[in-house]
């Protein structure tokens, strides 16, 4: 049976969809950002907080857990700046926590969900694993923090673990019945969907006069049922006991910077944006491209959709969005 931390979010409850195909599957989710109406009717639902050892005691107590994938975390850079306590504390000390439980029911194997924003501003134009890792906020620190803590368990307690820095998250499921929802929402892709359903009036673009070709930030988009994918490789790969101690990339190794996802989002649903330059936002850098190169390598992974399929399964799912 596999835990699956923060499978009622985003990524984790497509990658619950995916896994009830193969494995028995716990979630174990506190709702305060997740949706219960997003996880998977196979999996079991547990409410409960993963900085509370009681909680966790139970499902480790009751069920045979043999994998933790840990994809609970708070994850906006501007509010960790804000807010810094909140991410130390929900995104390192939770997951001490986590790691603690995990080690006195010796339950071994962890799949880490870590970040593009654990290099900062690279200063190169292709990010492979062995670029330096240097955060630029407390949110790409929180992670990095764990990242350490995970080498030092490993090493110490022999702890197997894989870690998977993802780039720019998006898209939904191609059944459109689960995807994108957060409140407030903050990501480029569905608030220029939702600007074009007419639920807000304009999308701001942060920042034109950036050292990129069009002047505004370029990412790399990568569509969140290859997320999940990908973490079944790595799963595979860590309970076959082939991989551990592994950080990879996950991305589609293609930028495309904010206008051409605008213009990308009007190409493939035929409505025109309501579109406003605004001030660069704080903290973000210019340019954010994945080599995802180790994990081709290593397990075979590769991102399947271009960001036309991403904006068009995220486009069906807005459409009719359930939660
Ligand atoms: N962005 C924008 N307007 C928005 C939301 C985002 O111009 O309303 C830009 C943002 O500045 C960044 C890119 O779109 O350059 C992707 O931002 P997002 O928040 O989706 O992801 P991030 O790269 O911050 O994780």
């Amino acid at each position: 049976m596999i835990l699956v931390v923060g499978g009622a979010g985003y990524i984790g409850s497509h990658l619950v969809k995916d896994l009830v195909e193969k494995e028995e599957v716990v979630v174990l989710d506190n709702l305060t950002t997740g949706h219960r109406e997003a996880v998977d009717s196979r999996a079991i639902f547990v409410k409960g907080d993963l900085g509370n050892e009681e909680d966790l005691q139970m499902i480790f107590r009751s069920y045979p857990i043999k994998a933790v994938m840990h994809f609970a975390a708070n994850s906006l850079v501007g509010e960790s700046v804000v807010d810094p306590l909140k991410y130390y504390q929900n995104n390192v000390a939770s997951t001490l926590t986590l790691l603690k439980v995990m080690m006195k029911f010796q339950v071994k194997n962890f799949i880490f969900s870590s970040t593009a924003a654990t290099y900062g501003i690279p200063n190169v134009e292709i990010i492979d694993e062995s670029t330096m890792t240097a955060p630029i906020n407390p949110y790409g620190h929180s992670k990095l923090m764990v990242e350490q803590v995970l080498a030092d368990f490993s090493k110490s307690y022999g702890l197997n673990y894989v870690v998977l820095r993802y780039f720019n998250a998006a898209g939904a499921h191609d059944s459109a019945v689960i995807g994108e929802s957060h409140d407030p929402e903050t990501h480029l892709i569905p608030i220029v969907l939702q600007q074009l359903l007419g639920s807000r009036e304009k999308v701001s673009v942060f920042g034109d006069d950036y050292d990129t070709p069009d002047g505004t930030c370029i990412r790399d988009y990568i569509h969140v049922t290859d997320l999940a994918a990908a973490h079944i490789l790595a799963l595979e790969a860590l309970l076959s006991g082939k991989k551990s101690a592994e950080v990879y990339n996950l991305g589609n190794g293609l930028g495309y910077s904010v206008k051409e996802v605008i213009e990308t989002c009007e190409k493939v649903t035929g409505v025109k944006a309501n579109v406003e330059m605004a001030d660069r936002r704080a903290g973000d850098p210019a340019r954010l491209v994945a080599s995802s190169a180790k994990i081709l390598n290593e397990l075979g992974w590769k991102a399947q959709r271009n960001l036309e399929q991403i904006i068009g399964d995220a486009w069906r799912w807005h459409k009719e969005q359930k939660y």
